[in-house]
């Protein structure tokens, strides 16, 4: 189980220093959504009760994939 970010991402970069499994990164252009690794993000089990960066998101784009 992963999370994925949605193209409503203002690509802000909070997010990215939050994740405990740096599972997160910028997208490939300036500007581009960020991206989370499916194979690395491990829904913060283990880290928080809940996702961390759907928790900082200010746009809600950080949902279950
Ligand atoms: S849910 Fe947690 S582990 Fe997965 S990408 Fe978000 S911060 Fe990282
Ligand atoms: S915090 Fe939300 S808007 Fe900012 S880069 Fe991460 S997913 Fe995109």
């Amino acid at each position: 189980m992963a999370l994925k970010i949605t193209e409503d991402c203002i690509a802000c970069g909070v997010c990215e220093p939050e994740c405990p499994v740096n599972a997160i990164s910028p997208g490939e252009k300036e500007g581009d959504i960020y991206v989370i690794d499916p194979n690395v993000c491990v829904e913060c089990e283990g880290y928080y009760d809940s996702p961390k960066c759907a928790e900082v998101c200010p746009v809600d784009a950080c949902v279950p994939a």
